[in-house]
């Protein structure tokens, strides 16, 4: 078998055998399939797709390049959760901790930023001493005693998606459905939680940004974990506005802690209780009404923020600053985006926020880039609400002024103002289980 005769047959729209895929994934693995030809083969995917049997295949295939992680050492049912990806998107820190709070062990893998996307792991580092890279034994431990902990993906967890998904980011072959299913899935089978919550973002933040596609995804990444045996449910929630008010690592634990503790935006407490609601489904504890009180009251009486500073301290992170937020250095440059008219506001760009944030230095533009845990973008308007000329419509922060002049370029005509109230998206556009699509 050759590499080449596998990109030419999928770059003439042909369908790959088990045993093509096998030998891609196997090759690329270990090196012997090199980078130039894996990507000329994902841009030929991006083009010509593939079918359900492929992404399958390809995401047991990337799922058994490494590690599977057996869990069946910690009792109970192991519910994960996983997003497509989205901007100012905390939620994995709030209902992990309600989650835990509610008696459902969740031991997660999170990932880094990505593009315009922010990552759970670089803004749990934005906690002084948070350790994200834990041996085995503490992962378990950690979830067998607190309940919860979050880490980043180790080395040996789908390393073929690893390696894929570095090429992804820098051949523009991203934003394709059985890539992305097989990427999120092939994680989340070796890591080897009973049950998965796919939360598929969609709008302009998202990296699918219809809707029928992201409920596409939605579906095709449920039936993959179903068919492996796993309890999958996945919501499809808006990604057309920037969730809470917070991007940038610490400001948006911040937010988390607002949040755990009854302050939080409106929007991002909705979600995350929504979100955690069905973990708790998925763990059968009750029908989704009940789960959504549990929820609630483990966030009202302070059950998830103490669970969130249990994991934060076994993690050898320090507690007093989710205690006292205050602590959290501030940014050396404040810069302020102004409106030059007045008026509702319509469309956000979430895309655009997430690329202004990554300006500020909230993000990577390349491999390897330090972080600035402090920068970032404070909303102080979303959709729907009233704005004068001359009206500061977000904060943004940053360590040098040159990163606030370019994130106001980026941001020039990122928000939409009309004179009459814009039609709000729900925040919850569709429910998706292997028997049923319920759309809102
Ligand atoms: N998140 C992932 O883990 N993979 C993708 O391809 C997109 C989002």
């Amino acid at each position: 078998m050759r590499i080449y005769d596998i990109i030419l047959k999928k770059r003439n729209g042909g369908e790959l055998s088990e045993s093509e895929i096998v030998f891609f994934i196997k090759g690329f693995t270990n090196g012997e399939i090199s980078d130039y030809q894996a990507s000329a083969l994902l841009m030929a995917i991006f083009f010509e797709g593939m079918n359900e049997r492929e992404t399958a295949t390809l995401t047991m295939e990337m799922a058994k390049s490494g590690d599977m992680v057996d869990l069946s050492e910690i009792p109970g049912i192991k519910v994960d959760k996983h997003s497509t990806g989205g901007v100012g998107d905390k939620t994995s820190l709030i209902i992990a901790p309600i989650a835990a709070a509610c008696g459902v062990p969740v031991a997660k893998m999170s990932g880094r930023g990505l593009g315009h996307t922010g990552g759970t792991v670089d803004k749990m580092e934005a906690i002084p001493g948070m350790r994200t890279s834990l041996s085995q034994t503490e992962f378990f431990d950690i979830v067998k005693n607190i309940g919860c902990s979050i880490i980043g993906q180790t080395g040996n967890i789908a390393p073929a998606d690893k390696k894929l998904y570095a090429l992804r980011d820098v051949t523009a072959t991203v934003d394709n459905l059985s890539l992305i299913a097989s990427s999120v899935m092939s994680k989340k089978l070796a890591a080897g939680s009973d049950a998965v919550l796919l939360d598929v973002k969609t709008g302009s933040g998202a990296f699918v940004k219809k809707l029928e596609n992201a409920i596409a995804l939605a579906r095709e990444m449920v039936m993959i974990g179903e068919n492996n045996g796993r309890k999958m449910l996945s919501l499809v929630t808006d990604m057309d506005n920037p969730l809470g008010h917070a991007i940038g690592n610490s400001l948006e634990i911040i937010e988390v802690c607002d949040v755990l503790n009854g302050r939080g935006s409106e929007d991002l407490t909705e979600i995350s209780i929504e979100l955690a609601a069905n973990m708790l489904y998925l763990a059968e504890k009750g029908g989704l009404t009940e789960c959504r009180r549990l929820a609630e009251n483990a966030l009202e009486s302070g059950a998830a923020f103490n669970k969130l500073c249990e994991m934060v301290m076994a993690q050898g992170g320090d507690v007093s600053y989710l205690k006292n937020t205050e602590k959290f250095p501030t940014a050396k440059v404040i810069g302020e985006l102004k409106t030059s008219r007045g008026g509702f506001i319509g469309k956000m760009n979430s895309e655009a926020f997430g690329t202004a944030a990554v300006a500020l230095g909230a993000g990577r533009k390349k491999l390897g880039d330090e972080i600035d845990f402090a920068a970032g973008i404070i909303l102080k308007k979303k959709t729907g609400e009233r704005v004068e000329a001359g009206e500061s419509l977000a904060t943004l922060q940053a360590s040098d002024k040159s990163q606030i002049e370019e994130a106001k370029v980026i941001l020039k005509d990122a928000v939409e103002i009309g004179e009459t109230m814009p039609a709000v998206n729900p925040l919850i556009l569709a429910r998706v289980s292997k028997d049923s699509i319920e759309r809102y």
